[in-house]
């Protein structure tokens, strides 16, 4: 007989208790890391406003092994991705166009699949990693939440699937930081409520493309911050 540990039915019956903390947080909630990629900081072609100042407390916080669940994305795209400026001849970077309806703001090569500037940032220590989330694939469509891709030429915005990773661990409530704090961090931290979880931004250790935005975010935010 296997005992009533080996069940599959063994979870239903027993519930995990996702109030207890573990070494700080609670089990009901991830930590999700933006784009903290070399291509986003000051010397990278699309580089956010002090960048770099976020890696060091990046660092800590993963070490600190506070969260139970860790999840990174990580821009990533091919060479003839439609966010692209130099995919679009006379349009420079930061220029604004419609794209499949929507405003769409046309970027510096940034994020190339593969490329140096793509990769996870060499400075922190990336082992409690559980998840990585590859967005902007499609050459088609631009990405910048961490749930849901921007949106595509039948006007829907596909899912990722890191809704239902998060779900099926019993996660309620996400924490996000990185970059950048106006863009995807923003639309990460939006979507998340959109689909019920509860969510604050870690703002200290989020960057803006440029501080300008930082009254605009703070007011979409209200709350989460
Ligand atoms: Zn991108």
């Amino acid at each position: 007989m296997p005992s009533a540990d080996a069940s599959p039915l063994a979870g239903n019956a027993c519930p995990r208790d996702y109030t207890v903390p573990m070494n700080g947080q609670p089990h009901d909630t991830a930590l999700i890391l933006v784009d903290v990629q070399p291509d986003f900081m000051p010397g990278g072609p699309l580089a956010c406003h002090e960048g770099d100042a976020i890696v060091p407390g990046i660092d800590a916080l993963l070490r600190a092994r506070r969260y139970r669940h860790v999840v990174a994305t990580q821009d990533w795209h091919p060479r003839g991705h439609v966010s692209f400026a130099a995919n679009h001849p006379g349009k420079a970077p930061f220029a604004q166009i419609t794209l499949h309806g929507q405003p769409q703001t046309l970027w510096p090569v940034h994020c190339v699949a593969g490329t140096p500037g793509a990769a996870l940032h060499a400075a922190i220590d990336w082992s409690p990693l559980d998840l990585v989330v590859r967005k902007g694939t499609d050459a088609a469509v631009d990405s910048y939440s961490a749930f849901r891709e921007n949106h595509g030429p039948d006007g829907a915005r596909p899912p990722t699937g890191l809704a239902g990773w998060l779900r099926e661990r019993g996660v309620a409530e996400v924490h996000v930081c990185g970059l950048a704090r106006d863009v995807c961090v923003l639309w990460t931290v939006q979507d998340a409520l959109a689909l019920g979880f509860r969510a604050r931004m870690l703002w200290a250790l989020t960057r803006p493309v440029t501080p300008e935005t930082d009254e605009a975010t703070r007011a979409a935010l209200s709350g989460c911050v």
